[in-house]
């Protein structure tokens, strides 16, 4: 993805006020950061245990989300599938993150969830899918698809969040 700086970061956020994003931790050195091997740039504030945040570019701009993660729960189920970048993981690897949607209705307690890595690592999970297969022969083709439908699902995520679908 295209490099952020944290001007950009913190103005992009959907559903959190300029306050909260003046105020929230993002991390130093972006300028350092692997962009190339990301396609969305999430990140945990180790101040905050269980707050996230997630910024990726819609089309020119960057749109960023903040969430959080629900603590884990025991489940019987061993394998989770992410829901943005469709990997399996182990049950413990794929977390419930709840968002606030945008504006009134996130101040007054609405939120909406899904099931994602639990450290927001699915841009590493999508670059390591791709096997060369006889039906598939060229997994850089394979990958750029992948990509592509993390990014679609991040975007229909942050649509339900300012419930413009
Ligand atoms: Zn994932």
């Amino acid at each position: 993805m295209q490099e952020l700086t944290e001007g950009q970061i913190r103005s992009s956020f959907v559903n959190c006020g300029t306050a909260d994003a003046t105020r929230m931790f993002v991390p130093s050195g972006l300028a350092f950061a692997p962009w190339a091997e990301l396609d969305y740039f999430g990140w945990g504030d180790p101040n905050t245990p269980g707050r996230y945040s997630l910024v990726y570019w819609r089309e020119d701009s960057p749109a960023g989300i903040v969430l959080r993660r629900a603590d884990r729960v025991a489940s019987r189920i061993q394998v989770h599938l992410c829901s943005f970048c469709h990997t399996p993981q182990p049950a413990n690897d794929v977390a419930l993150f709840v968002a606030p949607l945008a504006g009134e209705a996130g101040q007054n307690g609405s939120t909406v969830g899904t099931y994602i890595c639990s450290e927001l690592t699915c841009s590493a999970h999508v670059r390591l899918q791709p096997h060369a297969a006889p039906i598939q022969p060229y997994p850089s083709t394979v990958m750029r698809a992948y990509r592509a439908r993390l990014l679609e699902r991040v975007d229909r995520f942050v649509a339900d969040i300012e419930r413009v679908r």
